[in-house]
């Protein structure tokens, strides 16, 4: 018996988890879920968006599963996304994206795996507001120690890369592609321009890599990577980025697959993993019945993988092949406009996923 924290989320977070549940709970593999509750509802009941029972709950668990949460822009609380990852320092996001036949898109054989550091760089969290005296004083301090003049209305957010950052992230990557029988990682970067920050990634990527002779190794210029990855995305396989470009190039990749709806995710760290999709909570199909649970589901192919349980993972994995394939269980937004077949809600995707691993 698998004791795992299910975090349902908000928006279309709580509809998504309740079909992913059904569908892990069919294959019979034993979990208790002790559901925890994070986001905008919390709170405005508790002043806290990220309570410490969350922590404390996944912590004890050392496993989680997690709906998407809504950020508010610009104001309110900062993102309960980056502060779990930054407080169980989950460093490694891993995002498969692989096609899956019967999706219509433009690409065939996408078979990629985005690595992102996921507790560094822009998204450290280390903001200066504009025209606060401590945003002052840094500009002052900025132009006396560089003679470089930022206009006084800026606002300014710190990006900082640290070897020790790197190093564990790229570490990641290349044991990542050992352990599952991948060829390449691909360092992406922009050290022609920021020299002290993805010049040191870049520089740590090279040394690491001398490490792991038998997987190949190269580098990538991230506009460049854009291109590639648009022309060619079979020529990659597993891709190693620093946080802000990481993030990117994972919407970029789940584009390549069909979408964000079949793209899933897991953040990990040396002691704690937390599983999510890749999505956000789509505010506007809240409790519609509408999104494609797809993307929840094949996380938690992620973590069944995780608690050693390939089975269970395996038969949910051949389910969600077979329901794409056949095209007529799934949600609008794997439909193309001639299909005769309406599409169908979440919860009846995951019905048609339970049938199936019924009868394997
Ligand atoms: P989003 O992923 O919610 O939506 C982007 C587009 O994809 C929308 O058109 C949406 O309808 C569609 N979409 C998303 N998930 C889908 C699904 N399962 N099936 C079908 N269509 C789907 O991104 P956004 O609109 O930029 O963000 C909305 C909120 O989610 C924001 O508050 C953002 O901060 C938050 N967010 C949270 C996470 C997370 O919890 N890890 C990740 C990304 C965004």
């Amino acid at each position: 018996m698998h004791t795992i924290t299910l975090i349902p989320g908000d928006g279309i977070g709580p509809e998504i988890s309740s079909a992913m549940v059904k569908v892990v709970e069919s294959t019979g593999v034993e979990i208790k879920w002790d559901i925890q509750y994070a986001g905008e509802e919390i709170y405005l009941k508790e002043g806290n968006p990220l309570p410490d029972k969350v922590i404390d709950s996944i912590k004890k668990n050392k496993v989680a599963i997690k709906g998407p949460i809504t950020t508010p822009v610009g104001t309110g609380f900062r993102s309960v996304n980056v502060t779990l990852r930054q407080e169980l320092d989950l460093y490694a996001c891993v995002r498969p994206c692989k096609s899956f036949k019967g999706v219509n898109t433009k690409y065939e054989n996408v078979d990629l795996v985005i690595i992102r550091e996921n507790t560094e760089d822009l998204y450290a969290g280390v903001e200066f507001k504009k025209g606060e005296k401590d945003t002052l004083d840094l500009i002052d301090f900025i132009s006396l120690k560089t003679g470089k003049k930022i206009r006084e209305d800026s606002g300014i957010s710190i990006k900082p890369i640290s070897v020790f950052g790197t190093e564990r992230i790229v570490k990641f990557a290349f044991e990542y592609a050992r352990k599952n029988g991948r060829k390449k990682v691909t360092a992406v970067h922009k050290a022609n321009i920021m020299k002290h920050t993805d010049g040191l990634f870049l520089e740590v990527a090279r040394q690491v890599a001398s490490r792991y002779p038998d997987i190949e190794f190269e580098d990538k210029i991230v506009d460049n990577m854009c291109m590639q990855l648009v022309l060619k995305p079979e020529l990659y396989d597993v891709l190693v980025l620093p946080n802000l470009y990481g993030d990117i190039i994972s919407d970029l990749a789940a584009g390549l697959i069909g979408g964000l709806g079949l793209a899933p995710g897991a953040n990990i760290g040396d002691e704690y993993a937390v599983f999510e999709p890749t999505h956000g909570s789509a505010p506007k199909y809240k409790g519609l019945n509408k999104v494609n649970p797809f993307a929840i589901i094949l996380s938690a192919v992620m973590m069944l993988k995780h608690l050693g349980e390939d089975e269970a993972a395996n038969k949910i994995q051949r389910a969600v092949a077979e329901i794409i394939e056949e095209g007529k269980f799934v949600t609008y937004d794997m439909k193309s406009p001639n299909d005769p077949n309406p599409p169908v809600g979440t919860q009846e995707v995951a019905e048609a996923l339970v049938k199936k691993i019924k009868s394997y």
